[in-house]
């Protein structure tokens, strides 16, 4: 198990984040930065890890963010277990867990909006068309409040770290963007907070996403490059392992600019996202 870090902080006010991450600065302290949205696991642990060892300070948030939530998401009964997160923030090693309240971040007169555009234009952009606006002005916003130096996202929601990265470098925030690798359970199930919806007789079905991803690596692998021959074998892994499984959207990219393409050439990444027994999962795999 993890060593256990000696002194935490929990920060609930902007402003003395605010003072908190000066001080720190002019103490000349580097600061990493890990947003999430709480219900932590071994992929938010261990973003916590990567940013400890490009800085000094580790300044996690928890904020359950409403603008990227979209009418039919699941807002209201996204899981929360602060007394774990705590804990487990502690163990992974970060000092400041800030968690800020929802109208202090967007209080009554709120109107300004951060968007990338064409990078949120397809995949999961298209699927929930406010998200991302959601995301960018949220992370700019915990950027001002905090003012890292580095910033750790996960690859496990890709799209977003791209679009993030792409807003670092256009409003010239002077942080070093990290995307780290995605943790995966045992079975492949990329960890999620979600994840914790399914039954126990559900889970096993939610290997699905994974079972047709690592199918496309093993097709490319095989010299196969059609995106259609791949897709179909995907489908077809996907209804065998989840019978009642619902495309969202199975779509091969390139890796920098998103753009869509029909045949798997270097740098190809496949995203997909799936309903599992009601529960919207994302997942993605880089095939060449
Ligand atoms: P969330 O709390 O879901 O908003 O996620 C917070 C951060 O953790 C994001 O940068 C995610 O990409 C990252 N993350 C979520 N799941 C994983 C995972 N399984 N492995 C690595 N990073 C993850």
């Amino acid at each position: 198990m993890a060593k256990i870090q000696q002194k935490i902080t929990t920060i609930r006010s902007v402003s003395k984040m605010q003072r908190v991450a000066r001080q720190l600065a002019a103490e000349g302290k580097t600061i990493g930065l890990v947003p999430t949205m709480g219900f932590l696991h071994e992929g938010h642990a261990s973003l916590i890890r990567q940013a400890k060892k490009q800085s000094d300070v580790i300044v996690t948030t928890i904020f359950v963010n409403p603008p990227q939530f979209g009418p039919n998401d699941d807002l209201s009964k996204y899981p929360r277990d602060e007394k774990g997160d705590v804990r487990k923030i502690k163990e992974a090693g970060s000092e400041i867990i800030f968690i800020p309240k929802a109208d202090d971040i967007y209080p009554e007169d709120f109107q300004t909006y951060v968007n990338v555009e064409s990078l949120t234009q397809s995949l999961e952009g298209k699927a929930r068309p406010t998200h991302f606006r959601g995301v960018t002005t949220i992370v700019a916003i915990l950027f001002n409040i905090t003012r890292p130096d580095v910033a750790v996202f996960g690859m496990k929601d890709y799209q977003q770290a791209m679009v993030l990265k792409q807003m670092t470098c256009d409003l010239g925030y002077p942080i070093k963007f990290v995307i780290a690798p995605t943790i995966r359970e045992r079975d492949g199930l990329a960890m999620s907070s979600r994840n914790k919806y399914f039954t126990s007789e559900q889970r096993p079905e939610a290997r699905a996403l994974y079972y047709a991803l690592h199918t496309a690596k093993e097709m490319v692998k095989s010299g196969i490059g059609d995106t259609t021959l791949i897709l179909r074998e995907m489908k077809a892994v996907l209804s065998a392992t989840c019978r009642t499984a619902k495309i969202d959207y199975v779509e091969f990219t390139n890796f920098e600019s998103l753009k869509p393409t029909r045949h798997v050439v270097k740098n190809t990444i496949c995203s997909l996202a799936v309903r599992i027994h009601g529960v919207r999962l994302i997942d993605n795999m880089k095939l060449l």
